[in-house]
């Protein structure tokens, strides 16, 4: 039995996230997702909550042939115990995808094996970007699973971070 470990923030879950998963789905026989940051929210780079975000990621991967296990991390504010951390919170891995040069030092100081997948059309493809398209009124849909238009509508996401974006 080989499980997959995939963490992100999801802020929000988009388009590249989802090819990752797809890809890992082929190798690995169930994958784990932590949801970092989980306690964060309602700010202008972690707008939405952990519950918002496993909504997207769990109504996203609907299809998927693999199992997969949503968990939210919250952040520990020390890097040297944080791949413990991780652990204490997640059914066991074995393999780590990342591609986010802290996680991959972190969990191969560890001792775990970790592989970086492909980045998909990344410029277009990452959380700052679509971010920065919803504060702007630009479309954003396109870059994320139609789930995740759902859930964002259902919340007001795009009201909610323009309105925190604002200045008083
Ligand atoms: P932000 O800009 O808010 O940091 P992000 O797009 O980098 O958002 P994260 O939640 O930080 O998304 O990323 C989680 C993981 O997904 C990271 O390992 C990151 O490298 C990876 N990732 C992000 N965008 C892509 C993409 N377009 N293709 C493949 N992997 C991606
Ligand atoms: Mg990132």
């Amino acid at each position: 039995m080989s499980r997959g470990f995939y963490i992100g923030r999801f802020q929000p879950y988009h388009n590249g996230h989802q090819s990752v998963l797809e890809r890992i789905a082929r190798s690995a026989d169930e994958i784990v997702i932590g949801v970092g940051s989980a306690q964060l929210s309602h700010t202008v780079e972690n707008p939405f909550t952990a519950g918002e975000r496993v909504l997207m990621l769990t109504r996203s991967l609907e299809n998927l042939e693999c199992p997969f296990y949503v968990i939210p991390i919250e952040d520990i504010q020390r890097n040297a115990l944080w791949v413990a951390h991780v652990r204490s919170m997640t059914p066991p891995f074995d393999t780590v995808y990342s591609s986010n040069p802290l996680v991959m030092q972190l969990f191969a100081e560890a001792g775990m094996e970790v592989q970086s997948p492909d980045m998909y059309e990344r410029l277009t493809h990452s959380g700052t970007a679509i971010r920065q398209r919803m504060l702007d009124g630009e479309p954003w849909e396109y870059l994320v699973p139609p789930a995740v238009v759902d859930v964002i509508r259902e919340i007001h996401g795009v009201e909610r971070l323009q309105r925190i974006a604002g200045s008083d």
